[in-house]
């Protein structure tokens, strides 16, 4: 019987992928495959700031070399296209038309400036700012007069209600939305949609019933929940994997040049690359070459780890 799994991999063409991106691709490919299921690639390139088509390119290479496959998107057809989130505006207008419906969007005029005045912040050390709710009461001439001044940003309305959620690896959540989050944008003021909005509507839209993703991510999960419901979609399973560090315990980035796939390929195969990682997650005993095919018959969410994972000096050597 085909598996009803259906996975994705959704990056974001703002660099390069690295080695985190690859880890967490990797844990993605494998959770899906192991159960014979189905995987679908996304191209994330809801921001024009910051999405260039060069990257985009380079990932798709990137994830051909290490042997991740898909079956779904950018070069491998399928029927919820289009797969890249620039073409995707009308889908992401008809949910906003939805939601608006529910009587649950309200334009946003604050300035960035105002937004560090007026927003409540009571987890203040994670440095995360939760949106005051300035403008969620505003009246019809007050909304015309700051209209005719500034461009607004459209915010959905959340409840005072703390979405649960068991996370495949790390767990029992619980956010209080209104407490720990605050009435959040789902569409900028520049008309870009946001990322919770668009991640949701795509999951859906593609039939995904499964998030591998990193646990930088783990905080947008309830809100994502919320749209779910709203939308009246179920939700994926969801799986946070651990951020991969620097030996001095900071958070590998794409600026972390030495770790991208350009660096990384010119010294070391897709094999060496992996079985590294599998190393590095709990898979494998040793960090020995091996292919992701191999990786796939043995795979299980009960070996990877769950904590933070600090790359031991030297295993990747420049
Ligand atoms: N595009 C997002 C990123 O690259 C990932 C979105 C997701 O997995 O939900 O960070």
């Amino acid at each position: 019987m085909a598996s009803s799994v259906v996975g994705r991999f959704a990056p974001s063409p703002s660099g390069r992928m690295h080695l985190g991106n690859v880890m967490s691709a990797l844990l993605c490919w494998l959770s899906a495959r192991s159960a014979g299921g189905r995987l679908v690639l996304r191209i994330e390139d809801i921001d024009p700031e910051r999405s260039r088509d060069e990257y985009a390119r380079f990932i798709i290479e990137d994830l051909r070399f290490l042997g991740l496959d898909w079956d779904e998107g950018e070069g491998a057809g399928g029927a919820h296209g289009p797969y890249r989130q620039s073409g995707r505006t009308l889908v992401y207008e008809e949910a906003l038309r939805r939601l608006d419906a529910m009587g649950l969007l309200y334009p946003c005029f604050c300035s960035r400036a105002e937004l560090h005045d007026v927003t409540r912040a009571p987890h203040a050390s994670d440095g995360r700012l939760i949106y005051g709710g300035r403008c969620r009461n505003l009246n019809v001439q007050e909304r015309a007069e700051l209209s005719a001044r500034r461009r607004p940003s459209l915010r959905l309305r959340v409840p005072d209600e703390t979405i649960r959620f068991v996370d495949g690896l790390c767990g029992p959540q619980a956010q209080n939305l209104r407490e720990e989050c605050g009435d959040f944008i789902v569409r900028r003021s520049d008309g870009a949609f946001a990322y919770q909005l668009a991640v949701v509507v795509d999951d859906i839209a593609m039939g995904v019933t499964q998030v591998v993703r990193g646990r930088d991510l783990l905080d947008s999960t309830p809100r994502q929940l919320y749209l779910y419901r709203l939308l009246g979609a179920r939700p994926p399973a969801y799986y946070h994997v651990p951020l991969l560090l620097a030996p001095d315990g900071r958070r590998l980035s794409k600026r972390e040049r030495d770790l991208d796939l350009g660096a990384l390929r010119a010294r070391y195969g897709a094999e060496e690359i992996l079985g590294r990682l599998a190393f590095l997650t709990g898979l494998r005993e040793t960090a020995a070459p091996v292919e992701a095919r191999a990786l796939a018959e043995t795979f299980s969410w009960s070996r990877v780890r769950r904590e933070n994972l600090y790359l031991p000096e030297g295993l990747f050597e420049s």
